[in-house]
């Protein structure tokens, strides 16, 4: 069957691949511990049902205008002047199918043919296939000094006349680093001096942990919303637990939001008004339903470096946001696809190989679900890497010894 080349060419989500599979173990009753996906496990939050039953029970539920109920663009409006302490007007925001609607339309609407995105390395999977999707050619900038953490330098070094953004994604998905102040402020400087957008993927914005702060790319620039060359991407399915809902937004110029809109209009119409209307519920309703869920993710984040203490050979940079740990398991192996399919295979343990974020040698622990499912994951994964660990396990109620080395 002829297909077309590009679409063909499209990675698959190995995310989403690696939860399919442990799906259909746990279906053949396999004790599989799922550390892939980045999903906490949360429950939605009240506000957020009792919006959606109210709208659902209207029995009113119909196209929306393609850029999102006005009532939804309010609470983005709001939500922007709070945590960014930025007045937007309706015409700079749009709402989108989850946050990664929000960034494929961003790439499809500021890409031409051959332009080029500066990506860093590690970056969540999804950027550099959305980029290509989108005719551009992702420019992958690497950390060479073994940090999460890019050098400015590097970074300036990166761009072409051809250039024609830089995304961003701090607290970043699969290292879990803040990027410095400094740093954030030399790219907004950068990106105004040249004319190319910086795209902030603040989805993970508020999930920091001890005194860390991810400030705004907003911070460091005076120039309105309107004039700056930073567009915001956010969405409720991280802060509040909402995945499913697939609701995201995007605050930006409105020259951007006004050719976004047309995409989305031509591509899906609009976001389900029962999804917005849960969305925003959740942005209208109690706050402390993040900072909960900031709480036991910070938790789980204790639970994780205490356990790597004695995990010998594996190197940690401790994550200071997000749900996800990337160690160095180069001491072991420099082949992370090789190790994640050993870890299912002898352990029947989910991790995602860090080849797939764009730093081979590392794998990217997730650990959003329950303290539980991360403290036996962990002593899976030592079980089946570390030599020096104890040579014996149970999984389920079956007693396994270590014989491959
Ligand atoms: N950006 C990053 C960095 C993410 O990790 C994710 C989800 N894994 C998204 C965007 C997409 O979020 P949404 O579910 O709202 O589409």
């Amino acid at each position: 069957m002829k297909l077309s080349k590009l679409a063909s060419e499209i990675a698959e989500s190995p995310t989403f691949a690696l939860n399919e599979e442990a799906r259909l173990l746990r279906e053949r009753g396999e004790a599989v511990i799922n550390l892939g996906i980045g999903e906490p496990k949360n429950k939605t939050p009240i506000a957020a049902v009792l919006a959606s039953g109210a709208k659902l029970t209207s029995g009113e539920i119909k196209y929306t205008p393609p850029d999102g109920l006005p009532s939804m663009k309010k609470a983005v409006i709001r939500y922007t002047e709070e945590n960014y302490d930025r007045l937007v007007a309706p015409e700079n925001v749009i709402i989108t199918n989850g946050a990664k609607q929000s960034l494929f339309n961003i790439f499809y609407s500021v890409l031409n043919p051959q332009d080029e995105v500066i990506v860093i390395a590690p970056y969540w999977v999804s950027y550099t296939e959305m980029i290509k999707m989108c005719l551009g050619i992702p420019v992958v900038v690497t950390p060479e000094d073994g940090t999460f953490t890019p050098r400015f330098e590097d970074i300036e070094r990166a761009v072409t006349s051809s250039t024609r953004a830089i995304i961003i994604n701090s607290p970043n998905n699969p290292s879990g680093a803040i990027y410095p102040p400094e740093l954030i402020e030399k790219i907004v400087n950068l990106c105004e001096k040249k004319g190319m957008f910086m795209i902030c993927d603040d989805i993970y914005h508020k999930l920091t942990f001890d005194h860390n702060k991810a400030l705004p790319a907003y911070h460091f620039t005076k120039n309105d919303v309107e004039n700056s060359h930073v567009i915001v991407v956010n969405g409720v399915a991280k802060l509040y637990g909402m995945t499913g809902f697939r609701v995201g937004w995007v605050v930006g110029p409105r020259s951007l939001v006004r050719v976004m809109t047309n995409v989305l209009a031509q591509t899906t119409s609009c976001v389900s008004p029962l999804a917005q209307a849960a969305a925003e519920g959740a942005l209208n309703g109690l706050q402390s339903v993040v900072e909960a869920l900031r709480l036991q993710i910070q938790n789980n984040r204790d639970v994780v470096l205490q356990e790597m203490q004695t995990f010998n050979g594996a190197r940690l940079i401790p994550p200071q946001g997000t749900f996800y740990a990337l160690p160095d398991i180069r001491a072991f192996s420099n082949n992370s696809v090789e190790v994640s399919k050993f870890l299912l295979k002898k352990a029947m343990v989910v991790v995602v190989p860090g080849k797939e974020f764009g730093m081979e040698g590392h794998i990217r622990i997730s650990f959003a679900g329950s303290v539980k499912d991360v403290t036996e994951g962990i002593s899976r994964i030592k079980w089946t890497l570390d030599p020096t660990s104890p040579n014996e396990i149970y999984i389920g109620d079956k007693k396994l010894i270590r014989d491959w080395m």
